[in-house]
């Protein structure tokens, strides 16, 4: 064991501890269910991205038996022998259900965005990503070692200065990159805006719709659907992990385009294939999400209220419009006082901490679900009201 590397990492857990940013792991029961076991209470569930309550479905579970009968295991990477004629069929059906000429089955998101920016991205171009990306993101573009423009937030008049910066040094390839539905604030890009934006400068826009695939759009194509805009996108990409209730991401976009990355994208060629089990799951949870539009309806329904009752309380809520909603509190420490505030009146909501979110902007994270009751929902406002009070009694 060398001692220099562990005392350099034992300083710095304490650093992170002084901050109030140290994690670790906390078993969780029944994270698919509204109530979730977790250090020995039951308490509503407010911290999944199982949105439409999928995860448990018996038909998924069905098929995921029916399935394991011929093998449980990948075996192979893609390129070998591990493409299986249901893996086939299933990027067929999701090319047909993202409407785009071909599609591919990743690992899952972040092997996704990882893979796909490393491929497309020559340290020659130049990439455009909003400031709150997801982390597979800014990990992508970094690995690929393209000239790398943060634009703040939303903000479009950054991002047209950043371009025109791009464009006046020559640099020919643009490629912009933004969350739909961002994970943390649970607000949308404007997308309309991007593809103006992407079609007067020449760029291609890849659009992340990990949060917003099965819950936005008339089928729950996603948010580009939902605007109208899905034909303008280059790449769309999303997960089987969250509104799904399974796991694995898949990219879609233009025949040209997804030959290549079976061709250059490292995180799909040097992995093994998705099991077959999972394979089957994804398959009978995309015909229940096409055919999910009450599911969604009292999903939207239960956000729009839960949002407005927060709103009412007086709490910052940040500009969310979906199913994600941040209660934004400041410091860590607050944050962590509040959630276990809330847990022991019976409430699930993780804090969400830096450098998951901005230094001062720690929040709870409320995700919701479909299968929320509007009892459930009472409950946790009636919670989050009392943990405001508990604070102002307490300090
Ligand atoms: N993109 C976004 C916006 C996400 O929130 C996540 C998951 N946290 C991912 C990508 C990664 O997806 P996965 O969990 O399937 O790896």
């Amino acid at each position: 064991m060398s001692g220099s590397w562990e005392s350099s990492i034992r300083q710095e857990g304490r650093v992170l501890a002084e901050r109030h940013l140290f994690r670790s792991l906390t078993p969780t029961a029944d994270a698919a269910l509204t109530h979730v076991i977790r250090g020995g209470r039951r308490l509503l569930n407010f911290s999944s991205n199982n949105y439409l309550g999928l995860s448990a479905h018996p038909e998924l579970q069905a098929a995921l038996e029916r399935a394991g009968a011929h093998g449980v295991g990948g075996v192979a990477s893609r390129l070998i022998i591990g493409h299986s004629h249901e893996l086939d069929e299933l990027e067929r059906e999701i090319a047909r259900f993202k409407g785009t000429e071909a599609a591919l089955l990743f690992s899952n998101g972040y092997m996704a965005n990882l893979g796909l920016l490393t491929a497309l991205l020559k340290p020659a171009d130049a990439v455009f990503s909003d400031q709150y990306n997801h982390a597979s993101i800014v990990d992508g573009i970094r690995l690929s070692g393209a000239k790398s423009y943060r634009y703040r937030h939303l903000n479009l008049d950054h991002l047209e200065t950043l371009l025109k910066r791009a464009e006046a040094k020559g640099i020919k390839r643009k490629l912009i990159v933004t969350d739909s539905v961002f994970s943390m604030d649970g607000d949308v890009a404007p997308l309309r805006e991007l593809v103006w934006l992407k079609k007067k400068y020449d760029a291609a826009l890849v659009l992340d719709e990990a949060h917003a695939a099965g819950v936005f759009g008339p089928h729950g194509e996603g948010m580009a659907h939902h605007l109208g805009v899905a034909d303008e996108i280059d790449l769309h990409m999303g997960t089987f992990s969250k509104a799904f209730g399974v796991y694995g991401a898949y990219v879609a976009g233009r025949k040209t385009w997804i030959q290549y990355l079976v061709n250059r994208c490292r995180p799909l060629i040097y992995t093994t294939a998705l099991p077959p089990v999972i394979v089957a799951a994804i398959r009978a949870s995309l015909r229940l999400v096409q055919s999910g539009h009450t599911l969604r309806q009292a999903l939207h329904e239960r956000s729009a209220w839960f949002r407005q009752q927060l709103m009412e309380a007086g709490l910052s809520i940040n500009g969310s419009t979906t199913q994600i909603v941040p209660w934004v509190v400041g410091g860590s420490e607050r944050a962590l006082k509040l959630s276990q505030a809330l847990a022991e009146q019976g409430v699930l909501a993780v804090a969400i901490r830096p450098p998951t979110v901005p230094e001062g902007a720690s929040r709870l994270r409320f995700s919701l679900m479909a299968t929320h009751t509007q009892a459930d929902l009472i409950r946790a406002v009636e919670a989050v009201r009392k943990a405001c009070r508990g604070k102002e009694a307490g300090g």
